[in-house]
């Protein structure tokens, strides 16, 4: 089976996928390096200083990958995008913009970029996007748990990610129209 592990850019993901694979001996995917690994890096979207990825075509590939598998192995697949590929349940990391606007412009991220992804944040929109999906969708507010606080919320101690699958109640819409 395949996790995503999808957020806003900064909320944490690569922590906890990373984490998640060592502590449970899982695979961990990233689905930048898949891209490059099959050729799907299909531009560079200036205004938005980013790769551009072919996500028809990636999921193509990973839908491939997952029929030689064993349904038991469990691979976690880190990214932004990683939730609109397929995938058998979806994490979604979350950030409070007041604490992931400093981690955004610490990568030096131009300040429309910085903007636009707590707006993102803000507005729920990859938790929107990963409901409109297939897969059982799990939300977690990282803002305030360690990245272990924050493996267990999303999994159990003998490391079953289906123990808890419902959404975390979050509201930012305080800091949308503060
Ligand atoms: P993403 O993969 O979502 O872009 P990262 O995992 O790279 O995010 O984390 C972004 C930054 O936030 C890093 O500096 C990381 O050390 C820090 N970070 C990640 N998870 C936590 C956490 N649970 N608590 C505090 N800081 C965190």
């Amino acid at each position: 089976m395949r996790i995503a592990v999808t957020g806003t850019p900064g909320v944490g993901k690569s922590t906890l996928a990373r984490l998640a694979a060592e502590r449970f001996g899982w695979d961990l995917a990233d689905v930048r390096g898949l891209a490059d690994v099959h050729g799907l890096v299909v531009a560079r979207d200036e205004d938005d200083d980013a790769d551009v990825i072919d996500v028809d075509r990636l999921a193509d590939v990973l839908e491939a990958l997952a029929r030689d598998r064993d349904p038991a192995h469990v691979e976690v697949l880190d990214g932004h995008l990683s939730h609109l590929l397929p995938v058998d349940l979806v994490w979604v990391v979350r950030c409070d913009p007041r604490v992931l606007e400093g981690r955004l412009r610490g990568r030096g991220y131009a300040e429309d970029k910085v903007r636009e992804n707590l707006e993102a944040e803000a507005m729920d929109l990859i938790l929107q996007e990963a409901l409109g999906g297939d897969a059982p969708v799990v939300q977690r507010d990282g803002t305030r748990r360690s990245p272990e606080e924050l493996l267990s919320a999303f999994v159990d101690p003998e490391g079953n990610p289906f123990k808890n699958t419902d959404l975390e109640p979050i509201d930012w819409s305080d800091w949308l129209l503060g």
